[in-house]
């Protein structure tokens, strides 16, 4: 649009009546109220709730404590300690996530190159105690176990865009 018609357009104040039509349009029709939390709306497969940590068909952990989700991460939510094992790979002592600091970016989850960091579809929790907030690697491992058919099928969904 020109210099003109973007002048016109504001003049004669076109999206203010579009935005007013809009109103008036949806003024008369039937009004609905979602029954939360019986009721719930579509989520996307790309939603960003709690964190899990995944393992492997065979049970190993996927993270190899590369450090990447630690770096990324714009909130410094994330604290990891590794070590090496005996047989030489390395892997995380300590993984812990402070979800009252975490923004839900998903910088650790596009970081990560094991698809190891993930963050689920829940976004229904809560704390009780101070410190819950914390969540370390056992927990997250926990949360991996039992959302893994979940996680897959979602990650499946998404893995044309990835
Ligand atoms: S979602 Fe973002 S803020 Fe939260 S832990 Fe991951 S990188 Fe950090
Ligand atoms: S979760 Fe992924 S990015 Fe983070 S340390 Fe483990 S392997 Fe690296």
């Amino acid at each position: 649009m020109g210099k003109l018609g973007s002048y016109l357009k504001s003049l004669l104040l076109l999206e203010l009546l579009g935005g007013l039509w809009l109103t008036l349009k949806y003024l008369f029709r039937p009004k609905y109220t979602l029954m939360y939390p019986m009721e719930k709306t579509p989520q996307s497969p790309r939603f960003r709730g709690l964190h899990a940590l995944r393992r492997y068909p065979n049970g190993e952990e996927r993270c190899i404590a590369c450090k990447l989700c630690e770096a990324v991460c714009p909130a410094l939510a994330i604290t990891i300690d590794s070590e090496m094992r005996a047989d030489g790979s390395r892997r995380t002592t300590r993984y812990d996530i402070d979800l009252f600091k975490c923004i839900y970016c998903g910088f650790c989850e596009e970081s990560c190159p094991v698809d190891s960091i993930v963050e689920t579809h829940v976004h229904e929790y809560h704390f009780e105690l101070r410190g819950e907030n914390i969540v370390d690697k056992q927990q997250l491992l926990a949360i991996g176990d039992r959302l893994e058919p979940e996680i897959a099928e979602r990650r499946t969904a998404d893995a044309a865009y990835r």
